[in-house]
């Protein structure tokens, strides 16, 4: 017989296993990304020869157990069962385990056996567990298990070679699968069941899918056949799980403590970790104080309270970059273009509007780099468990955490993740408080307003005041969300929230290329955003605050101021300097004129009354509204309205930046400064709690199927915003 030409091999394990850098190590760069068809699921194909075969490997999302909850579960357990057509049949299975926790991970293992597939078992992180003193007896351990086992460093590309030769060997030989024994009356039901469902339907599915059916209550495989079957399935699955409880075997306890045991026996004698090193210990001293609930708790706090300070420390110089490149441009194109229309588009519109945006990458990026780095050395599982406490006692499920943290990056990406909360209320729950989280988005907006209010000063002479209050402003969405959170669960959503069980992995050092790789795509998803949707609204906007009227006084004064310099050259008389600022400050009211009296104007006006006991004017009125479709937009339309506006004095301050003084210089008609400090406060406040966002909106109406969440999330929020920006106004103005 000649071998087959063609492998499909599936790479399934835990999260945090070293699945995804394994992945790599084996088909390299030919990668494949698609979505599993009909469900969110990402598939992941890898594509590689190895001894003149070609060899697709497929990624199945790390997972923790084969008990399908969800229909994107299910996609793993239909790849496995050879169901899912894309894919087709399946040669073998990688199932790889972390060896320094063989015995947790090989729970998933034993469910994967049953699938009756050949298995190689891959102990990656095996580099760890030697460090740690942990011996396994390989040889005994595969005869055992009745597998071969291959050990892998996949980050150092370690054993990689063996476990390729590994599938060649196990491709097409008989599957003797040595399993853990269910006690006999669970057969006895599964029996029973098989029969019933031949009587009645004609057909039986396969043994493994049978077994799930029973062991996993409301999961999705009693779903999907009672819903291709018929509604008769349930009750006789819950009399079958009546008797077995009867009989001391409930399901689905029944499962872990039969697992477990088994897992337990195989390990007796081939893994012995007597001899752990020091660096458990070390490992497990630290997890007691970062895992406490007051160590803990201040620590995570001292840690981001660092990062934000940082970000303020570390982005200056290359913020400084940036703005000169701006300015470079917009002086160039100054010089090199007459006055009119095209240049105001591109001066004020385009490099006034896009550039605002940008100027924040260096901030944005610092912040990612700190969440990977916190991510990849294993704290943020920590930070996870340590609030899990916590949330629990808000009436969230536990399960909230990671995607409430995601949320800080994104809401969209948070929305998401709290797929992984089986239960519907505490998924719903979550979503509805996953938009209060301070985003990347917003960021930009509580940058730009600190700089321009938050004078530069230490607060008890060592903590910076501007930090201190990015800092506060990223608290004010995480603290609103605890009251909304409590009342959403007890008016709405009630009911109880289930335990849940997380594992710590390991500490270990960040890996470079994950934390750049990580950093680069969240700042690539930023500057997209800054390109396309910020880009088209400030188009519109320039255009609403340009049009419609007649621009060729202030073209006329402009020229004049031009001619006059020009006279002036370097040392202007007395009478030149006069009569400039005469000049100018006429260019200045005529500019302040044509603006108030364009499209942007006029509907500002209009609105006016809605925004004034916030304490904005028009203009920071209709930027806020022009920025419902995506908050960053806020910065690019201040820029536009204000560079149009063009209130920047030319106070000879070589370094501020020219929008923040545009800002600070802006007035009323009666001449009080128009952005004080609480009006500066009740525009951050109102950007931390209103639901500007289109994108999560969508996401939301997605995830839930329904109008009625983005519905809810966006009234929600949007009063909580109005109420808060005004409760902090009128206060501060008492103050
Ligand atoms: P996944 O969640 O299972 O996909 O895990 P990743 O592939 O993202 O790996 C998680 C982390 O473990 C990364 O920082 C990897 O560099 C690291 N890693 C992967 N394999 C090994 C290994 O064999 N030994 C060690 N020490 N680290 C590893």
């Amino acid at each position: 017989m000649t071998a087959p030409r063609e492998l499909t091999v599936v790479l399934i394990g835990n999260p945090n296993t070293g699945k995804s850098t394994l992945f790599t190590a084996l088909s390299g760069m030919h990668t494949r990304i698609a979505n599993f068809p009909g469900c969110t699921v990402e598939k992941k194909l890898g594509l590689f020869t190895d001894a003149g075969v070609k060899i697709t490997l497929v990624d199945l999302p790390g997972t923790y157990s084969l008990s399908p909850r969800s229909l994107d579960e299910m996609v793993s357990v239909d790849v496995l069962l050879g169901r899912q057509a894309d894919v087709g049949k399946i040669d073998a299975v990688i199932c790889i385990v972390d060896a320094a926790n063989i015995e947790r991970n090989l729970y998933l293992y034993t469910q994967v056996r049953e699938i009756g597939l050949p298995v190689i078992l891959c102990l990656n992180m095996w580099d760890l567990a030697q460090e740690r003193g942990i011996k396994v007896d390989r040889e005994a351990l595969s005869q055992r298990l009745g597998v071969p086992i291959v050990a892998t460093s996949a980050h150092k590309n370690l054993g990689v070679q063996e476990l390729k030769a590994a599938i060649h060997r196990v491709v097409g030989t008989s599957v003797d699968v040595r399993r853990p024994e269910f006690p006999a009356p669970f057969y006895e039901e599964i029996d029973h069941l098989r029969a019933w469902m031949q009587q009645k339907y004609g057909k039986s599915p396969e043994p493994f899918l049978l077994e799930r059916m029973l062991l996993d209550v409301g999961g999705e495989s009693e779903k999907k056949l009672s819903l291709a079957l018929s509604p008769e399935l349930l009750p006789v699955l819950a009399s079958a799980r009546e008797r077995l409880a009867q009989k001391g075997c409930r399901v689905p306890a029944i499962e872990t403590k039969v697992r477990y045991q088994w897992i337990r026996e195989q390990l007796t004698g081939v893994v012995d970790r007597t001899s752990p090193s020091n660096r458990v210990t070390t490992s497990d001293r630290i997890d007691k104080v970062l895992t406490h609930k007051v160590t803990g708790l201040l620590v995570f706090i001292g840690v981001m309270f660092l990062i934000f300070q940082s970000i303020y420390a570390w982005a200056a110089p290359f913020m400084d970059a940036i703005e000169s490149v701006q300015e470079m441009a917009a002086g160039w194109v100054e010089s090199s273009m007459a006055p009119g229309t095209l240049r105001s588009l591109i001066v004020d519109g385009v490099i006034g509007g896009v550039g605002s945006v940008v100027i924040f990458v260096p901030q944005i990026a610092l912040l990612f780099l700190f969440i990977a780095i916190l991510e990849d050395c294993g704290y943020m599982s920590r930070a996870a468990f340590l609030m899990d406490k916590l949330m629990t006692k808000l009436g969230l499920s536990g399960k909230s955490f990671v995607p409430l943290m995601s949320s800080f990056a994104c809401a969209v990406p948070g929305v998401m993740a709290a797929r992984v909360i089986e239960n519907r209320q505490d998924r719903l729950l979550t979503i509805l408080v996953a938009p209060l989280m301070s985003c990347s988005a917003r960021l930009p907006v509580y940058l730009l307003m600190i700089a321009a209010f938050v004078p530069q000063v230490r607060v008890a002479k060592i903590i910076p005041l501007q930090g201190l209050v990015l800092f506060a402003m990223y608290c004010v969405g995480a603290l609103v969300a605890i009251p909304v959170a409590w009342i959403l669960r007890k008016f709405v959503f009630k009911g109880e929230t289930p335990p849940f069980v997380m594992e710590l992995p390991s500490y270990k050092w960040p890996s470079p290329r994950i934390v750049l790789h990580r950093v680069y795509d969240r700042v690539k998803a930023f500057v997209l955003r800054a390109g396309t949707l910020i880009f088209c609204t400030t188009v519109l906007v320039w255009a609403a605050a340009y049009f419609p009227e007649d621009h060729t006084p202030e073209l006329k004064i402009q020229s004049e101021i031009s001619q006059l310099e020009e006279a002036a050259g370097e040392s202007p008389t007395p009478e030149q300097s006069a009569q400039l600022d005469q000049l100018q400050e006429q260019a200045h009211q005529i500019s302040g004129r044509l603006l108030a009296d364009s499209y942007l104007g006029r509907s500002g006006r209009l609105i006016e009354p809605v925004v004034r006991p916030l304490g904005w004017d028009w203009r920071i009125g209709v930027s806020v509204i022009a920025s419902f479709p995506a908050r960053e937009v806020v910065l690019a339309t201040l820029g536009t309205i204000f560079s149009l506006g063009s209130e920047v004095a030319d106070d000879g301050e070589e370094n501020q930046n020219r929008f923040v003084s545009a800002l600070q210089n802006s007035k009323w008609p009666d001449g009080r400064p128009l952005f004080t400090i609480p009006v500066a406060v009740s525009i951050m406040v109102f950007f931390a709690l209103c639901a500007q966002c289109a994108a999560t909106l969508m996401i939301i109406r997605r995830e839930t199927n329904s109008w009625r969440w983005p519905i809810v999330t966006f009234v929600y929020m949007t009063g909580l915003a109005y109420v808060a920006a005004f409760v902090v106004y009128q206060v501060g103005r008492l103050l």
